[in-house]
């Protein structure tokens, strides 16, 4: 009798186990991309992911006139919630460690482009001067938990918000005893814990001339976050010129490089956005330095004839292509 409860003990545990390794998937558009959602546990939690990724757009939007980044351009100061407080320390400190090449107050220069609206054009000079004197996080003020702007300036945690919010959730599940999930917001991929058949998470990298499909693959065990930003992924065409949507904040024109994209890994969401966007920014001997004297990230560059380069333990993890190697 004991060896049959036994083995019905066993038969629940395996068809239990069975239907876990069965995860829970959501689509979602929020943040301006498509987000899609994986997670192995209670679909609970795959529903608390959710909401708060729309709870964190609705803070950190530019353009929805309801959020609190809206409010804080339009009226240069705001008393901050916790969330955007936290967000834009470190923003403000990922910006010094970088130089500058990641800079949460571009907003004046991304208006000037066009961007965010439909009106995208190369501006005039004089109007891109202007943008650039408002640019600079030494026109943030902080006093307790408000925020001054020096007038003129602007938010823009588009290049960080996807990162903070990905590295949120994840601790959100960690919180709910989720032990695996993946979370892809647009270029930005959030894994939590391992998989549950015990195989590694498997991430492509997009083809920069060809983005819906890989160019190479990354594979790794455990938490990890991976961001890739790109100038193929936003962009406009004026007199057969092509100009993207990431900003070199030192001269208020479309970053120039060789550079065609930079994929981050990072224990950090934060920090990866916020890195790819500066090290693509950079260019690629300024990035090499960079992750040189940083050790909190590896990086895959790929250049815009089609080479690719990896940080040594990025090159253990890439698969299916060559590439060069960049060795501390
Ligand atoms: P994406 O959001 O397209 O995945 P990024 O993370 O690189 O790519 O963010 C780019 C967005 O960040 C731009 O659309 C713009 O709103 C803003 N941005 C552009 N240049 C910079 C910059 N140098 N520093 C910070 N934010 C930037
Ligand atoms: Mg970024």
């Amino acid at each position: 009798m004991k060896r049959i409860l036994a083995g019905i003990l066993l038969l629940t545990l395996l068809l239990s186990g069975c239907a876990q390794a069965e995860p829970h998937r959501a689509e979602l558009f929020a943040m301006d991309t498509l987000m899609e959602l994986t997670v192995w546990g209670e679909e609970s939690a795959l529903d608390s992911v959710k909401t708060e990724l729309r709870r964190l757009d609705a803070l950190f939007s530019v353009t929805d006139e309801r959020s609190e980044i809206y409010a804080l351009n339009r009226d240069g100061h705001a008393a901050l919630s916790e969330d955007v407080a936290a967000l834009l320390r470190d923003a403000v400190s990922l910006s010094e460690q970088t130089g500058g090449a990641f800079d949460p107050t571009v907003y004046p220069l991304v208006l000037a482009w066009g961007f965010t609206t439909d009106t995208q054009t190369v501006p005039a000079d004089a109007v891109l001067e202007n943008a650039l004197s408002h640019v600079g996080t030494e026109h943030l003020h902080f006093s307790g938990d408000t925020l001054t702007l020096d007038a003129g300036t602007m938010l823009d945690l588009g290049a960080i918000a996807k990162g903070y919010a990905a590295e949120q959730c994840a601790k959100l599940l960690r919180e709910q005893g989720v032990t695996a999930a993946l979370l892809s917001l647009g270029g930005n991929v959030q894994a939590v814990g391992e998989k549950p058949d015990g195989s590694a998470w498997v991430i492509g990298i997009a083809d920069p001339n060809e983005p819906s499909s890989a160019i190479a693959r990354l594979e790794f065990y455990g938490e990890k976050a991976l961001v890739t930003s790109g100038g193929y992924q936003r962009y406009f065409e004026q007199d057969g010129t092509r100009y993207h949507h990431i900003l070199d904040p030192e001269t208020g024109f479309p970053a120039e490089s060789e550079l065609a994209s930079v994929t981050v890994i990072a224990d950090s969401g934060t920090r990866a956005d916020a890195y790819a966007t500066a090290l693509f920014v950079m260019g690629l001997e300024q990035a090499v330095d960079f992750w040189r004297t940083q050790g909190d990230f590896e990086a895959v560059f790929i250049l815009s004839d089609g080479t690719l380069y990896a940080t040594e333990d990025a090159a253990s993890l890439l698969r299916g292509c060559e590439f060069g190697v960049i060795s501390r």
